[in-house]
């Protein structure tokens, strides 16, 4: 049997690795080096477009418990990754060169691996899509003829998210603008004074140098928060810090505030409203923690501006990765709204399985929920409405009952209890 892969990045050929060992044919299509993406350069198969580091390693961290949970699925990313390694302390970094040569050559040493450079233009049964943040124009437009116009994102714009047990909620008040609807917001106030030194700090701060491609079309729909701080003094005071209708019995009327929404159901973590930053990852700390509420916050994921085609998915996929309009067309990757290179990774080995069960007419099994890789792929297809791309974090997984002595405690039992999980859905497989 033959199953078509779109795009030979981190995504396609993680997914090629996986129905190759299983038996099946794989024409993987790439467009390089015909087609470039404006941020592409080499015309070798699985390149990482920026940085080298493929992130933690350590178990604490979503990033290292996906590495463990993606090491028991056999992954050909990290396989070629740990043997293209640089030293790099607690994150796996690698040697690009070698590591895209590590992934061709475990490729290519299959006799039903077929390549072929062409740049795809529409979409085709029994296949899987893996085209990425920077999907061509011809088979974005393609795309949208069959999702619509609406459910496919061209940009990113995102404002962090914080954990919610680590704002100080003794300067923060929970309420909505004039008391109306629930008070779910939690709201921090700014006095004038600090206000001023937020707003000083905040348009000094540094921050990410744009592609020229990103610079030409990202700011016309929303602009980042450090743009609007440097339009004037008082424009976040008009803007998202506005201050009206949240008078509060404790902290009176207040000169400037920042308001949180709630990221997920449980409340553990929070978005910071209208804050879509460039600043440089460290920058988002040291200045947002300025925010008297936020003094200690810790970041579940941070702020980004940058050019981002991704899927409605909540809208169109199913928790398998398929169309829910048309089931033998799958989606991997960037693509389907995680978010980074492991975590795209992943989710090429999740369509992998589901289209080899798919095209043995068996029935597809969902990822166990209580897994890195099941909560994104959870967080990827549950209904949202304000859903934006995301990587893998601990916020994924829902609060529990049991209490646990500190927080180290509860990440050593979600590990535990994910590796096992991940162990036997292997098992399951191979039944
Ligand atoms: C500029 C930029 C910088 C990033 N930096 C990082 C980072 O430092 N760290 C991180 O973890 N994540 C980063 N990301 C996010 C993301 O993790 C990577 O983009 C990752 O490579 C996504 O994997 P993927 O397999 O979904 O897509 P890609 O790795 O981009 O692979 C998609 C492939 O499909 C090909 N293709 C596109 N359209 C077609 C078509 N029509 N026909 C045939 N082939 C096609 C492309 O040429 C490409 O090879 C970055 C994203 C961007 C855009």
């Amino acid at each position: 049997m033959k199953i078509k892969i779109v795009g030979g990045g981190l995504a396609g050929c993680e997914a090629a690795f996986y129905l190759l060992k299983k038996g099946f044919h794989v024409d993987l299509y790439e467009m390089r080096p015909l087609v470039f993406s404006p941020a592409h350069r080499t015309s070798k198969l699985c390149e990482l477009v920026c940085s080298n580091s493929l992130k933690s390693i350590s178990l604490h961290t979503g990033q290292g418990l996906l590495k463990e949970e993606m090491r028991i699925l056999d992954s050909l990313v990290l396989y070629a990754a740990e043997r293209s390694k640089v030293p790099a302390g607690e994150s796996l970094s690698v040697d690009r060169g070698i590591f895209q040569e590590n992934i061709e050559k475990i490729l290519f040493s299959f006799p039903k691996f077929n390549l072929i450079n062409q740049e795809i233009t529409d979409l085709s049964e029994n296949s899987i899509i893996a085209t990425g943040p920077l999907t061509s124009s011809k088979l974005s437009q393609a795309i949208i003829n069959t999702t619509g116009k609406e459910n496919f994102h061209f940009f990113d714009a995102i404002s962090p998210i914080i954990s919610g047990e680590s704002i100080n909620m003794k300067k923060a008040f929970f309420g909505t603008r004039y008391g109306k609807g629930s008070p779910d917001f939690i709201n921090c106030p700014l006095s004038k004074e600090e206000y001023i030194s937020f707003h000083k700090e905040l348009v000094d701060a540094k921050t990410v140098i744009l592609k020229e491609f990103e610079k030409r079309e990202l700011f016309n729909s929303c602009l980042p928060i450090e743009e609007i701080a440097r339009s004037g003094i008082d424009s976040m005071r008009f803007g998202p810090l506005r201050p009206v209708g949240l008078t509060n019995d404790v902290f009176g009327k207040s000169y400037a505030v920042v308001q949180l929404r709630k990221e997920n159901i449980e409340g553990d973590s929070y978005n910071i409203v209208g804050f879509q930053t460039n600043l440089k990852y460290p920058e988002q700390n040291r200045v947002f923690q300025l925010i008297p509420a936020l003094e200690n916050c810790e970041f579940i994921r941070y702020g980004a501006m940058h050019r981002n085609n991704y899927l409605d998915s909540p809208k169109l996929l199913s928790s398998f990765g398929n169309l829910l309009k048309n089931p033998s067309i799958f989606f991997a990757g960037q693509i389907i709204g995680v978010e980074g290179y492991m975590e795209s990774a992943a989710s090429g080995i999740v369509a992998a399985i589901n289209i080899s069960r798919f095209m043995r007419k068996e029935c597809l099994i969902d990822f166990p929920k209580n897994t890195i890789i099941g909560a994104l792929m959870k967080y990827v297809s549950q209904e949202n409405n304000n859903f934006q791309p995301m990587n893998a974090n601990f916020g994924l997984f829902p609060s529990d009952s049991i209490k646990y002595k500190d927080k180290s405690q509860r990440k050593d039992a979600i590990v535990m209890n994910s590796l096992k999980n991940v162990r036997e859905y292997v098992k399951l497989l191979e039944v």
